[in-house]
């Protein structure tokens, strides 16, 4: 069960990278509250992280509006690969992710979400991190051996968050932790 479940992870990170990449992807616009897909992405995270022993705590602030307009199912795979990570590769200690939006000015009312995940973990090597958001490029390769993974959750995560007009960066320090951050523009 757990080869085909990591095949199937595989094979849906080639499916999405290439449809993203021939210009195919669709963007829903639909009502959703942003805190609830990040609550679920925690609780499916939850018994990873409980049986590592790490501390996983999710935080809104009360600028975040219960409803936005946009693709939850999008948003829910971005933080679903970031936070993902976080919680693979971390061995000890936290896992934080805050949400925090700011609503832009002008008629539009548009709301830029803004979330930060940082973790407590191996950090990323640092001549790994220039190429960190390419296709197929991973960092530490005991990381890899270890864990597996594609190498496209961050490429399929950039792309996305470009989509909905934002942008995802991070800090890390190896042997310390990092935190990624990342913004979308969602409606109203
Ligand atoms: P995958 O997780 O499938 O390997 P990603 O594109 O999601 O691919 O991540 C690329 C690489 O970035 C990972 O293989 C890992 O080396 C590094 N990385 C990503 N997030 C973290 C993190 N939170 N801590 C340490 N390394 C990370």
């Amino acid at each position: 069960h757990r080869s085909a479940g990591a095949l199937l992870a595989v094979i849906n990170d080639i499916l999405d990278f290439s449809k993203i990449d021939a210009g195919h992807l669709r963007l829903d616009a639909r009502a959703f509250d942003v805190r609830d897909v990040a609550d679920d992405v925690c609780a499916l995270l939850a018994p990873m992280a409980h049986e590592k022993g790490l501390d996983l705590v999710c935080h809104a602030t009360a600028a975040v509006p219960s409803r936005v307009v946009g693709d939850p199912d999008r948003v829910r795979q971005v933080i679903t690969n970031v936070l993902g990570n976080a919680v693979k590769f971390t061995a000890q200690g936290e896992v934080v992710v805050r949400l925090d939006a700011e609503t832009e000015s002008g008629a539009t009312g548009a709301v830029r979400l803004r979330i930060v995940v940082s973790d407590t973990g191996p950090g990323i090597p640092l001549d790994a991190q220039p190429r960190i958001f390419e296709a197929f490029q991973q960092g530490d390769p005991s990381l890899t051996r270890r864990h597996g993974g594609t190498g496209l959750g961050l490429a399929i995560a950039r792309r996305l968050v470009q989509r909905m007009d934002g942008d995802i960066a991070f800090t890390s320090t190896p042997g310390q932790g990092t935190t990624f951050t990342f913004t979308m523009r969602v409606g109203r």
